[in-house]
């Protein structure tokens, strides 16, 4: 295959001298580039080329953003269109005909009941900015300031996104249980445990001594991405639209990551067939490039002139590229192959884990999968029966995977979720080299010497 012939090499000092420099000069908060340390000088579809002369495939996909994988020629095209166009690239938020284009296509796959009603806000260009905004509009119409939130959630970094990520604090979030299949915080996984997390919420919201501060809306991904492809069981999904709907607190699905094909229907709420009243966008629908939305129902929209207000609002060459790529997604039906592909790249790894007792579980939808990393010879942990989860042989098995030309992303409460998001457009050939190219690495990281306990001892 050619993703597998080396592309031509740069002077070693190049690449080496970059990656010096960038550790001189960046953050210490720098994430991705401490893991994954190349120089990528060119990218089409799966594949990146480093300045070092190798090819990757690259199943990180910008975080989940490449829907149809790097440098997709009807992006391209979409992008040069506008340049050779002479049309502004810097407009606030003024209407110009691309962003007319853009909004029609985004409405034209979103749910026909939500769109049909609804208000489109253009954010800043980060999901995270879009997740405030959501915030800011439930609370300006329901004058309510409590937010309702679940475990392993991520939603962005800015201050009101990371409180209501897990882990965080604040005292307007109130945390409720998010069903976990694997390790159900019941205890008992599966349906039940789905049934007992909605119950709990359910108790919180309606017990008056619960403490649980007025909620403004509810916010929830999905499937939980950075949280280690947790994904919400529909019928746990549908409760949560009857327990918000019935006590008038709206219900925000954060579709940053799940949107747009990714986990087998265009927008991942399809699965349940729950219409949220705030839809908040990102990643896939810029096309490569930065933008951020949120759709919701028109009742909501009591906010005063500039209440989110923002200059980089108006990114012309994302919505160009955003438009190109909803259309193709929707022409090419890419959410229902990655819906075939997806399952068939989840058995698959579900059969590696038979000869692979550290892999202690496969879940996900869609294109958007997860292999959990335990070590097997420990004892299971708070009387549940799932090992305990192992986060330096993750990182081995990343480490391994790069040197086998294969880029992957860990998430997960401890990192040891080994995340597979690759472009919609991956071909049967493609999967069948990346799941070739993780078996070889998870058998070189189970046997390798190096391997290391979370507390950096070599075992
Ligand atoms: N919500 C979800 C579900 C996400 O996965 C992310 C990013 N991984 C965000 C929000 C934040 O998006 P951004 O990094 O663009 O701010």
């Amino acid at each position: 295959m050619a993703v597998t012939e080396p592309a031509p090499a740069a002077p070693p000092a190049t690449y080496e001298g970059i990656l010096r420099r960038q550790a001189m000069r960046e953050s210490a908060a720098r994430t991705y580039a401490r893991s994954l340390p190349i120089v990528p000088v060119r990218a089409r579809g799966l594949t990146i080329e480093g300045a070092d002369g190798r090819r990757y495939l690259d199943c990180l996909s910008g975080a989940g953003t490449l829907a149809l994988g790097h440098n997709h020629p009807v992006v391209l095209e979409a992008i040069k269109k506008v340049l050779d166009s002479g049309a502004p690239l810097h407009v606030l938020d003024l209407a110009t005909p691309v962003k007319d284009a853009f909004t029609t296509e985004l409405f034209a796959t979103l749910p026909r009941e939500f769109a049909d009603n609804a208000r489109i806000q253009f954010c800043g260009p980060a999901g995270t900015d879009a997740v405030e905004a959501a915030f800011k509009l439930v609370r300006a119409a329901t004058g309510r300031s409590g937010l309702l939130a679940f475990t392993g959630a991520y939603h962005g970094m800015t201050a009101g996104a990371l409180a209501a990520s897990g882990g965080a604090e604040d005292v307007r979030v109130t945390r409720l249980p998010f069903p976990q299949e694997y390790r159900c915080p019941f205890g008992v996984g599966g349906e039940r445990g789905a049934s007992i997390a909605a119950r709990w919420t359910e108790t919180l919201l309606d017990d008056p001594k619960s403490g649980t501060p007025a909620p403004g809306g509810m916010i929830l991904e999905p499937v939980q991405g950075e949280g280690g492809v947790n994904p919400a069981p529909d019928s746990w999904l549908r409760r949560m639209r009857d327990i918000t709907a019935s006590r008038s607190i709206p219900l925000i699905a954060d579709e940053v990551q799940t949107g747009v094909g990714r986990t087998g229907t265009f927008w991942a709420v399809e699965h349940s067939g729950v219409i949220p009243d705030v839809m908040v966008l990102s990643k896939a629908i810029g096309g490569s490039l930065p933008l951020a939305v949120i759709v919701y129902r028109s009742e909501l929209d009591t906010w005063q002139p500039g209440a989110h207000a923002g200059t980089f609002r108006g990114n012309q060459l994302a919505m160009a590229a955003g438009t190109a790529t909803l259309a193709y997604v929707r022409e090419n039906r890419l959410a229902e192959r990655a819906g075939t592909l997806g399952a068939r790249m989840l058995a698959s790894l579900r059969a590696l884990a038979v000869d692979h007792p550290c892999i202690g579980d496969v879940r996900g939808r869609g294109l958007m999968i997860g292999v959990e990393l335990v070590d097997p010879e420990a004892a299971p942990v708070d009387g549940g029966s799932a090992a305990p989860p192992d986060p330096a042989l993750a990182v081995a098995v990343q480490q391994e995977c790069l040197r086998r030309g294969l880029i992957v992303e860990l998430g997960g409460r401890h990192s040891t979720v080994v995340r597979l998001l690759p472009p919609l457009t991956l071909t049967d050939e493609q999967a069948t080299a990346v799941l070739d190219r993780l078996a070889d690495a998870m058998a070189a990281a189970e046997h390798s010497p190096h391997r290391r306990t979370a507390t950096g001892s070599i075992r």
